[in-house]
């Protein structure tokens, strides 16, 4: 900084405070910037950084960065400040994953999820199982070699009963993941029907009603658009089969393979017939690679004289949830948007969803932050954690030596250290912060 920065009026540099003054190519003047010196520790990476703020255009910026590389500064690797800010100890790696949540959160409440993750919470959560590990280690290692086989009986039922609670903490936490999933990926919403039923109706409405569109991004296939509802501070990605309309009257066939791919790779599907008409084979073709699991048929045009009588629908719609709808109206769309947020929340299509109190939930997400699981990589270890500790659990029961359970216990503590990084191997790193975006 000192050998491109000139502060004006020979300003004295003060750590952490903006000085305003010149970038010097040599006597020639590049841009007016605001500069800062923050020293270590209190950085963003915990080392001694320098920020420069250049005026936005991309001449002064290339001239600026090419003079700091000309002293020798380099630019970073994708996620290189977060990887630094974590190889140094002022984060660990779940709220280093964490950076990555904050800059894609699609929604306020996504985004909520994610600064707690940052702020630590979800850290303490794991750090508090691993030292409720460590005590049972602990408590193991003691009585190891306790001669007296009734104290050791004693030991191990008290043992059982820490690991039981550990391990349910462990499941509200994997239980958790799927909402967690779908807050940061967006719940993968399929419309399916045959052309003509209203899809595209609904989803405009969907788009319209939504408070924001977050943002568009291409669907797989080329004329397929997968759009971001905000529903309820729910993220929502519609697939819009709109292409499908080119192929309305030359093949149906691809209409109902196009059903079925995004129907397979859907958390939801929402399936349209247009009760103003005749069921044909190509609803039947549909209806049958479809799951009453995550599936809700939706009776549309109900507003128009039907062609179907109730006890076709029923039949048609036999193990499914079913709803007349009129995308004419607000009202259809509304239930709609219910029928979505009840899914994510309490992951069925029924309307009212049972056990609503075992599900944690008091209506309204349910989200206590610092308890929720976004990520795969967090999930798959808390799975290893839980499974070894039920390995453990198993082998008291059979009665086997304290050392057996202990093998099995280490390992859950290695699995959820693997969370925070408190073990981790290179290769794990550098995969994470790869898929940083640069500057970050
Ligand atoms: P898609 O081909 O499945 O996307 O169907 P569209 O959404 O384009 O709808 C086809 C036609 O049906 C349009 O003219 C819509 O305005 C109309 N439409 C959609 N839903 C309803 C409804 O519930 N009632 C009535 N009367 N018309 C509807």
């Amino acid at each position: 900084m000192d050998r491109i920065f000139v502060p004006a009026k020979a300003r004295e540099i003060v750590p952490r405070m903006l000085t305003y003054g010149h970038v010097f190519d040599g006597e020639t003047a590049v841009d007016e910037v605001l500069a800062v010196f923050m020293p270590a520790p209190a950085t963003y990476t915990a080392e001694d950084v320098v920020e420069i703020n250049c005026h936005g255009g991309s001449i002064p910026l290339y001239r600026t960065l090419k003079l700091a590389m000309k002293y020798g500064a380099r630019p970073a690797e994708p996620g290189e400040f977060t990887k630094r800010a974590f190889l140094n100890g002022r984060i660990d790696l779940s709220q280093a994953e964490a950076v990555m949540d904050v800059v894609g959160a699609k929604t306020e409440e996504a985004l909520e999820i994610a600064v707690s993750r940052l702020r630590g919470k979800f850290s303490e959560e794991i750090g508090s199982l691993r030292k409720a590990l460590t005590d049972v280690l602990v408590k193991i290692d003691v009585n190891i070699d306790y001669p007296d086989e009734d104290v050791e009986e004693a030991v191990a039922s008290e043992i059982r009963e820490e690991l039981v609670k550990i391990n349910d903490s462990i499941g509200e936490l994997i239980a958790s993941a799927n909402t967690g999933r779908i807050m940061k990926e967006g719940l993968k919403t399929a419309i399916v029907g045959r052309p003509n039923v209203g899809k595209s109706s609904l989803l405009n409405g969907l788009l319209r009603e939504s408070r924001a569109i977050v943002t568009a991004i291409p669907g797989t296939t080329r004329d397929t658009i997968e759009e971001f509802a905000n529903i309820g501070g729910i993220p929502v990605r519609l697939t819009d089969t709109a292409g499908i309309r080119e192929t309305e009257d030359v093949v149906e066939k691809i209409g109902i393979e196009r059903a079925r791919e995004a129907a397979e790779d859907a958390d939801l599907v929402l399936f349209l017939i247009d009760s103003s008409e005749p069921l044909t084979g190509g609803d039947l073709s549909i209806l049958k690679s479809l799951d009453p699991a995550n599936t809700v048929i939706l009776f549309n045009k109900s507003d128009l004289e039907a062609a179907l009588t109730p006890e076709e629908m029923d039949a048609f719609g036999k193990g499914f949830r079913c709803v007349r709808t009129a995308f004419t109206s607000k009202d259809s769309i509304r239930a709609v948007e219910d029928i979505i947020r009840n899914f994510c929340v309490f992951g069925t299509t029924a309307e009212t969803p049972e056990n609503v109190e075992n599900a944690g939930v008091s209506g309204g997400m349910p989200i206590r932050s610092g308890r929720i699981v976004t990520d795969a990589r967090h999930l798959a270890m808390l799975q290893n954690a839980s499974r070894a500790i039920d390995e453990s659990i198993m082998s008291l029961d059979r009665g086997e030596p304290f050392e057996l359970v202990e093998i099995d216990l280490r390992e859950a503590y290695e699995s959820l250290g693997f969370i925070t990084g408190d073990s981790v191997q290179d290769d794990i790193l550098k995969e994470i912060f790869g898929r940083f975006c640069l500057g970050k």
